[in-house]
């Protein structure tokens, strides 16, 4: 058996002829495909504009500048996440302020947020962690109408909020954006995409993936010919090349099928890994329909007397099962300590979830054998 990894791709022969169209013809970097990818995407999240960018970092950036929040204000996130979402925060001049997570579901909660909110408060960036929606009808109610939201959902393409809505609509918040890195639910190599119902983050979001500039006519304080457009702000380069757009398109026609397998596997750990002692599932809530990002399992390592480095090391070295851990407290990382006093202590509930988090292998090419291997020797491990 080969090594079983704990995400990856999979590409398939029309993914690459995909690909392989686009680099045959004229125009390679953003052209038809990336629009192309951009209409499907509003298809498929029911949100009326889509910008597609080099990748999901660039995709909460560009998120957060379009909503032009003065500087020195604050952002509430969360700590369980991956470094880049409290980065766009101070990317674009804003304070990073953490919520804790809800204890089951890995989420911060319009109750973790309220603890947070103080009157620099401008901004809201719920992670919908593993694939599983964070409640952001809930925190919108909890912040009202003057406090932007921006969901990152780099998990949860696919998946579905309380209320049925695809994860991305942007039904109760500003911004969602999604990332097509290889290990989430579709990828394009390297990518991302912001989602919104607001024309004027739309425009804005157009003119900062290219150097802040505009051709549009209408948007020009003069014309005086065909060469000309405007800086209007201070854009980057953030734009999707066009077979990267072609792979997106080609994987995101397969998203229902990768749904369905990632939902097949766990079940298949739920019910292979029941009733371990010190292992506990993960839960998910019935109204949630999920896309299953990762598989997070939390196992008492103290309890079991062994720790989660060689706990690790072993399933890798005896039986080639990859694991992660998804995340490290972004509030413990040393930039966030030496530049905004963030503390060991001052989330518990993030902390106390790390200390016992471990994700399992979880990619839809992952086949029943590899499965019910992963499932046979966790099992060996931690049923004691
Ligand atoms: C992957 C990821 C990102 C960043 O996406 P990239 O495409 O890798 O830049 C942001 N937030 C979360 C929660 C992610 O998992």
């Amino acid at each position: 058996m080969n090594a079983i990894p704990y995400g990856r791709q999979w590409i398939d022969k029309d993914d690459i002829a995909a690909v392989a169209e686009v680099l045959d013809s004229e125009l390679i970097t953003q052209g038809p495909k990336a629009e192309e990818f951009e209409r499907k995407l509003c298809e498929l999240t029911g949100a009326k504009y889509c910008v597609v960018l080099a990748n999901g970092t660039a995709a909460l950036h560009l998120a957060v500048a379009a909503l032009e929040i003065k500087k020195g204000l604050e952002g509430i996130t969360s700590s369980n996440t991956f470094v880049a979402t409290p980065n766009s925060l101070i990317y674009n001049g804003l304070k990073p302020v953490f919520a804790d997570i809800d204890p089951r579901t890995f989420c911060i909660t319009p109750q973790t947020v309220k603890a947070k909110l103080t009157d620099k408060t401008k901004i809201v960036m719920p992670v919908h962690f593993a694939g599983q929606s964070a409640d952001v009808k809930g925190i919108r109610e909890t912040v009202g109408k003057n406090i932007f939201i921006v969901e990152d959902a780099a998990h949860a393409i696919g998946s579905f909020d309380a209320q049925g809505n695809p994860v991305g609509s942007c039904r109760y918040s500003d911004a969602a954006i999604l990332s097509f890195h290889p290990v989430k639910t579709i990828t394009s190599g390297e990518g991302g995409a912001v989602t919104t119902n607001n024309p004027e983050i739309y425009e804005k979001l157009i003119q900062l993936r290219i150097g802040g500039i505009t051709k549009k006519p209408e948007l020009l304080s003069k014309n005086p010919g065909p060469w000309y457009y405007e800086m209007q702000r201070l854009g980057f380069n953030y734009r999707m090349t066009d077979f990267q757009a072609a792979l997106g398109l080609s994987q995101l026609k397969k998203l229902e099928k990768f749904v369905a397998r990632r939902n097949e596997i766990i079940l298949a750990y739920n019910t292979g890994l029941a009733g371990i002692k010190h292992l506990t599932l993960p839960y998910t809530p019935k109204e949630l329909k999920s896309a299953f990002h990762l598989y997070v399992t939390r196992i008492d390592f103290g309890a079991l007397g062994i720790n989660r480095a060689d706990f690790i090391n072993a399933l890798i070295a005896k039986y080639k099962i990859g694991t992660q851990v998804h995340y490290i407290p972004v509030h413990t990382q040393p930039y966030y300590r030496e530049n905004f006093g963030c503390k060991d202590g001052d989330l518990p509930d993030t902390e106390n979830y790390y200390q016992c988090a471990l994700s399992l292998p979880l990619y839809p090419k992952m086949t029943d054998a590899e499965v019910r291997h992963v499932i046979e020797h966790v099992k060996e491990f931690t049923d004691k």
